[in-house]
């Protein structure tokens, strides 16, 4: 007689009861307690329809197993031994892709000086000193990147365009007047423009607060926090630390920016892991409505790099705050923790990426040159180079990039649990541990696999108790690619 085993799936318990995670599908599912218990029996080896009902006995009844294996087998959490998953095929978009989101480097200079950003540091891999892109994007080239951007969405009626740095401020002119030309190409060849661009808030004066607001202009700020936070890596030149500058400035701009969410940014290191403390210091000392974090991208040997004890604290953070992030949710309260809110996005919208971003493919970063590359963290680089403004997006380029960093490729993935939501993991991070965009980003795999498992139980408590919450990720079907 046939056995039964278990398909891929992570088992995780919410709100007191068992869910199945299926890695093929993304799906997730709640189990009654026959179909748990069918589930654990098989775990540890194939069994037949009578061995199990005869394990379960004592609990339940056959027509009560029966009802669970046809669920299971339904669901394709389980399947017949003697027949094996077929591997998933190796699927490449069809280009040409539309691109939903152009970054534009508008300088590659910056007023700050901080410790470890990965665009001054020895991990930069953008030639911003020998002349190889010009310090500031001119005029010429950022109307050129309009051009660019309105042809390259293809289809798609609204364009997200994210001005970014060096210090995107210090290039103010041409921002403002790029925003005036992609305004009215946009109108005319039927298409709506979305700005958005990041700042360390250093050259936030009222004029400047005036024209965001005032043109609706997204703004995320780079902020660590509290001031013994901000003033550590986040430096002038002379090695003074920058709060008492960007304070009183952000809070200008957070009373005045009503007309969308300004979200703070902030670099988590090895000394500065205490998620909970700045989280509550942006929020209630400041009024920022969204806050993510990332981890400082960097080589191990750095003494900000996080180790593997930093992991482990920053993952306690998280959690705590993604118990917070629940409680407000559930009690329908805002609540802005991005990264949770973000992945459960994902989990919602049952994503199972074959990339792990949108890199080269609907996201692209233009250098100051007028370059483009797969984001903005490598615009400039020749090596990452995906085409010209001026020439348009080398097709051949492009595709060679989708073969050869898809997930397929990635064969220490190819068991992982959590690949539909990580797919790998960030480019440049690999890019700047490995020196390989290709490479898997093995040295946090642990955290991401944690850090999933409570985002899937954060999501199945949160789609039990409040699921009108979720209804919101259904509405948007051409959000902007995330800049990071
Ligand atoms: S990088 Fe690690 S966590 Fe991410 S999919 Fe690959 S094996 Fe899983
Ligand atoms: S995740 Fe990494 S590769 Fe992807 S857009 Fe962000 S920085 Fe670039």
């Amino acid at each position: 007689m046939t056995g039964f085993s278990v398909r891929e799936h992570h088992r995780f318990e919410a709100a007191g009861k068992p869910y199945l995670y299926l890695v093929p599908s993304a799906a997730i599912v709640g189990l009654d307690p026959a179909a748990d218990m069918v589930m654990q029996i098989l775990k540890l080896g194939g069994q037949t329809r009578d061995q199990l009902t005869s394990l379960a006995a004592d609990i339940f009844d056959e027509t009560e197993i029966d009802e669970a294996l046809r669920e299971l087998l339904t669901m394709r959490a389980i399947g017949p031994t003697d027949m094996h998953e077929r591997p998933q095929p190796k699927i490449l978009p069809l280009t040409p892709l539309p691109l939903t989101t152009m970054v534009l480097n508008v300088t590659n200079q910056c007023n700050l000086a901080c410790t470890y950003c990965y665009e001054y540091g020895e991990d930069k891999i953008v030639d911003t000193t020998n002349g190889a892109q010009p310090k500031f994007m001119s005029l010429e080239t950022a109307k050129q990147s309009v051009e660019f951007m309105l042809k390259e969405a293809g289809d798609n009626k609204m364009a997200h365009l994210t001005f970014f740095g060096g210090e995107t401020l210090m290039n103010l002119p041409v921002l403002k007047e790029t925003i005036t030309y992609a305004r009215q190409r946009a109108a005319e060849v039927g298409k709506d423009v979305d700005f958005s661009l990041t700042t360390n808030a250093t050259l936030l004066k009222p004029d400047v607060i005036k024209y965001l607001v005032e043109n609706r202009v997204g703004v995320t700020i780079s902020f660590d926090g509290p001031p013994e936070v901000q003033n550590k890596f986040r430096v002038f030149h002379n090695g003074t630390g920058s709060y008492d500058i960007v304070a009183p400035k952000i809070k200008a701009l957070l009373e005045q920016h009503k007309t969308r969410p300004v979200g703070a940014r902030v670099t988590l290191t090895s000394g500065n892991l205490d998620v909970r403390t700045i989280y509550t210091h942006l929020t209630e000392e400041f009024g920022f409505r969204e806050v993510g974090f990332a981890p400082v991208t960097t080589s191990p040997n750095r003494d900000y790099a996080l180790d593997e004890a930093g992991y482990d604290h920053m993952l306690a953070q998280f959690t705590a705050l993604a118990e917070d992030f629940k409680e407000a949710t559930i009690a329908g309260r805002h609540h802005g923790f991005s990264n949770v809110k973000e992945t459960i996005e994902e989990i919602h919208k049952g994503m199972s990426k074959a990339y792990p971003c949108g890199a080269g493919i609907g996201l692209m970063g233009v250098s100051t040159s007028g370059d483009v590359a797969l984001c903005h963290r490598f615009a400039g680089s020749d090596s990452h180079k995906l085409g010209t403004v001026r020439d348009g997006i080398d097709r051949a380029a492009q595709s060679d990039f989708l073969d050869k960093h898809h997930l397929e490729n990635k064969t220490d993935c190819a068991s992982c649990w959590a690949r539909p939501v990580c797919s790998g993991g960030c480019y440049h991070e690999a890019h700047t541990r490995y020196a390989d965009t290709t490479k898997a980003n093995l040295h946090y795999c642990d955290w991401i696999r944690a850090w999933t498992d409570v985002c899937l139980k954060v999501y199945a408590e949160i789609a039990e108790r409040n699921p009108a919450w979720l209804a919101q990720f259904d509405r948007d079907a051409t959000m902007a690619e995330r800049v990071s």
